[in-house]
């Protein structure tokens, strides 16, 4: 399991507050005795499943602990360190900004603090380049999403190239796709990239045939998109035309139960067809996860050879929304760290 640790790796699906690691949250809980919060509520372990509906109960449990500015630093700086130590060298970060009344935060500070964080991680040499993707969360309806696009323009054009995109994420079962496509397309008018929760349930058929006509620079999930999932050609087709990047998250729609288990996760219909698919881990705090076992599974359960699973990581680099020169440096680096046994 050392290979899959050591190996240089790119994580590009980690929603900031769900991938927050053991030990930070248990500082978190132990600040804010008074909300009597058991870690128990803030992850779900080994065996245990839960319905999407639960999943989202977790991210408010985790959001009641992390609300000032000195949590999200802490939280942020944190995760990032876990990432490097786990051999991720290029992380695209994403969160919903938030605005919490009682500590005084604005969204425009929520920002600006992960951008510290990652700053301050820059500083003491952490060895990975982050990128932040500023969060819709569409449970928020399509006014906030607006507000959330200006303010994510407003960040790529100060933030160094630190800001690079654009998640829709939030319960996929509240609103419809259609009602964000003015957020969407202004966001892509002006340099944003997107990356679109799509078809993590399978009611979501029609408004991930119109999101996929902004089109999306990347999909999350796309768990029902192919036929075999009940989705349609005409999804699959306009995926592969396009050639879309997905974002797949094994042990997330494990615990999730979007998929049944690990062998009938849709990531070998996609690998099948040779479409560009990057393992992620989502929410690596809340599912007890972390980049290198994501790895380790998708090999052992699909059988995948070292040589496979290199190349898997390898072609991540092209699927990130860093500039061109960013992506030759890290194609550099792996040629570099490629271990010798390969
Ligand atoms: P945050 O944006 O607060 O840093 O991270 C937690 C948020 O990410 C959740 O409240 C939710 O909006 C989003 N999120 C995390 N995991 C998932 C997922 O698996 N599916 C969807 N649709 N949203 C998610």
């Amino acid at each position: 399991e050392l290979f899959y640790r050591q190996i240089p790796k790119v994580e590009l699906h980690a929603h900031l507050n769900g991938s927050v690691g053991f030990t930070t949250m248990n500082k978190l809980i132990a600040r804010k005795p008074h909300l009597n919060i058991e870690s128990s509520r803030t992850a779900i372990h080994n065996g245990q499943r839960r319905t999407l509906d639960e999943c989202f109960q977790v991210f408010k449990v985790i959001h009641q602990l992390v609300d000032s500015e000195e949590d999200i630093l802490m939280v942020a700086k944190s995760v990032i360190e876990e990432f490097a130590a786990d051999g991720v060298k290029y992380l695209e970060l994403r969160s919903t900004p938030r605005e919490e009344t009682k500590t005084g935060l604005s969204k425009r500070r929520y920002i600006e603090t992960v951008l510290e964080a990652i700053h301050q991680c820059k500083q003491d040499e952490v060895d990975i380049d982050v990128r932040f993707l500023v969060a819709v969360d569409r449970r928020n309806g399509p006014e906030v999403a607006m507000e959330t696009v200006k303010l994510a323009e407003d960040f790529m054009l100060s933030s160094d190239g630190v800001v690079v995109g654009l998640d829709l994420s939030g319960d996929p079962t509240v609103g419809h796709g259609k009602d964000f496509l003015p957020a969407l397309q202004r966001a892509k008018n002006c340099g944003l990239k997107l990356a679109l929760h799509m078809s993590e349930v399978p009611s979501q058929k029609a408004e991930s045939e119109l999101l996929l006509d902004l089109p999306p620079d990347r999909i999350g999930h796309g768990t029902f998109l192919h036929p075999e999932a009940g989705g349609t050609d005409i999804l699959v087709d306009k995926v592969c035309k396009l050639n879309i990047p997905l974002e797949l998250c094994l042990t997330s729609n494990v615990k999730g139960q979007t998929v049944p288990s690990y062998e009938k996760h849709h990531f070998q219909y996609w690998y099948e067809c040779k479409h560009p698919s990057v393992l992620c881990t989502d929410d690596k705090g809340v599912f007890c996860t972390n980049l290198s076992r994501e790895y380790s599974l998708a090999a052992s359960t699909f059988g995948l050879t070292r040589e496979a699973v290199w190349s898997l990581s390898q072609q991540a680099i092209q699927c990130s929304f860093a500039p061109e020169a960013v992506k030759q440096k890290l194609e550099q680096r792996w040629a570099e760290l490629r271990p010798h046994i390969l």
